[in-house]
């Protein structure tokens, strides 16, 4: 077993968010004091508490989440999680990720995020439901195809978005209400690919970023040896779209365990055992390790597809990989970039890395207004080309960076990061928009 050593680092996932905010304006001249406290902070904060009938004749209260962090560029966007750790810190700094991949990948929203405080494995489907269609009965018009549009995250699936259709459009009787979800079931207004789009997203732009040359000694997934935390959306699906394109799964993980095996694991089979068993844990022919074990496997690239801080200021420096595709929205504190940096691992950042969800997000909502169904092929086009056209423009952006700090002109003494490049196109982008429109009264 590895050993964990006590740290003080500060966990709240606001705080890393305002410091990679931060760190990203020294590369940045004459974004105006007034601006920089009016992009950080969140539009709106929603917090509810609603009562819910349980199946054992109880009532509980819950309570509920939405933040609408920024939407100078569109709709705020961003999903909703169910999960026990649910705060409004974590759910803020997730909406400002929003804020900054929306901007990245140049698609038109803000960004925005929901939660709600519950632990799903312990709640039937009806109280799942329940639960659902009081939350979005209490957010009322805070949702809506034109001001802030949820999708699928941990825990959530297309049955949960299916829900928050249908109470809306209830709400809503006589319009076209399909755009105020995305990540919904095929038959009512979902879009091909959206299942897969996080994963897929994630694989064009880690091909991509391997043929900038940007991680030495690794030019592509061929023979690539990969290790994934968390088995779910994100994660499973990268497993098997990266094992297709040639890498070899050493290691995976879900909330209650790892499994490995150097010769590679077959990731179709290893999502049988979980759908029949709950867990990855006691796959045939697999060793057991535990999470931690799995974030310093012997490996050429981590991805980390479960929740935020998993590499932090005590374990960075047991990583082994040289790349981390953050398939998880801040899997990574900012103390543990910094150690990274140091060991030369790179780090394909998470608002580039996991963006292609919500990029097919964009589609369905388009899709969803103009009453139109886009074939496979023409998302999956649009998606690749999204994905390498905003590694290009990161990647682009990080050698000019490289540059200015040679030159000693930005960056304040630092070396870049590819998290500061494609922060500093994202937050460029959106202080270009705000002083365009004059948001002032
Ligand atoms: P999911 O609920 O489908 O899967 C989550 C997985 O993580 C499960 O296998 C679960 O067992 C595992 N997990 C939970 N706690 C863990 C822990 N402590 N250690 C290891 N594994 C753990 O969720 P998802 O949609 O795949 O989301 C995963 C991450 O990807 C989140 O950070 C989410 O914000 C991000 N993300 C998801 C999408 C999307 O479209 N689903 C888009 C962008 C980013």
């Amino acid at each position: 077993m590895l050993k964990r050593v006590e740290t003080t680092e500060n966990l709240d996932l606001f705080e890393n968010a305002k410091q990679q905010f931060e760190r990203a304006l020294t590369w940045i001249d004459g974004i105006k004091v007034g601006i920089i406290d009016y992009l950080i902070n969140p539009k709106r904060t929603m917090h509810v508490r609603f009562p819910v009938h349980m199946d054992d004749g109880s009532i509980q209260t819950f309570h509920g989440f939405r933040v609408l962090h920024n939407r100078v560029r569109g709709p705020g966007k961003g999903g909703i999680r169910y999960h026990p750790d649910v705060t409004s810190a974590e759910v803020t700094a997730l909406a400002a990720f929003m804020t900054w991949k929306t901007a990245v990948v140049d698609i038109p929203f803000g960004g925005g995020k929901g939660g709600v405080v519950c632990n799903p494995k312990e709640l039937s489907r009806s109280e799942l439901r329940r639960i659902t269609r009081r939350f979005v009965a209490e957010l009322g018009d805070a949702i809506g195809p034109y001001t802030d549009v949820p999708a699928p995250d941990v825990y959530t699936d297309q049955q949960t978005m299916a829900w928050i259709y249908d109470t809306f459009d209830l709400m809503h009787p006589g319009k076209n209400n399909l755009a105020v979800v995305t990540g919904k079931p095929l038959d009512i207004g979902g879009s091909v690919g959206r299942e897969s789009a996080t994963a897929q997203g994630s694989l064009y732009a880690t091909v991509q970023l391997l043929k900038r040359s940007v991680v030495p000694g690794i030019e592509s997934l061929e023979g690539a040896r990969v290790a994934v935390q968390g088995y779910g959306n994100a994660g499973a699906i990268a497993a098997r779209l990266f094992h297709a394109e040639g890498a070899r799964i050493v290691a995976v993980s879900d909330s209650r365990g790892g499994i490995s095996n150097d010769d590679g694991l077959d990731p179709e089979e290893v999502l049988a055992h979980k759908n029949e068993t709950g867990s990855v844990v006691g796959f045939l022919g697999a060793t057991e390790i535990s999470n931690e074990e799995l974030l310093a496997y012997d490996c050429d690239i981590l991805i980390p597809a479960a929740l935020e801080c998993q590499v932090r200021a005590d374990n960075a420096a047991d990583v082994k990989a040289r790349l981390i595709v953050e398939c998880a929205n801040g899997p990574l504190t900012m103390a543990a970039d910094g150690i990274l940096q140091e060991k030369d691992v790179v780090v394909l950042p998470d608002i580039v890395a996991n963006a292609g969800g919500v990029v097919v997000s964009y589609f369905e909502w388009v899709q969803n207004l103009e009453n139109q169904q886009w074939d496979l092929e023409k998302v999956d086009g649009r998606l690749r080309k999204k994905m390498e056209h905003a590694v290009d423009e990161m990647v682009d952006r990080w050698i000019g960076l490289k540059e200015g700090a040679k030159k000693g002109t930005v960056g304040g003494g630092s070396a870049p990061t590819l998290r500061d490049a494609a922060m500093v196109v994202a937050i460029e982008r959106v202080a270009t928009v705000v002083l365009q429109r004059d948001i002032w009264p």
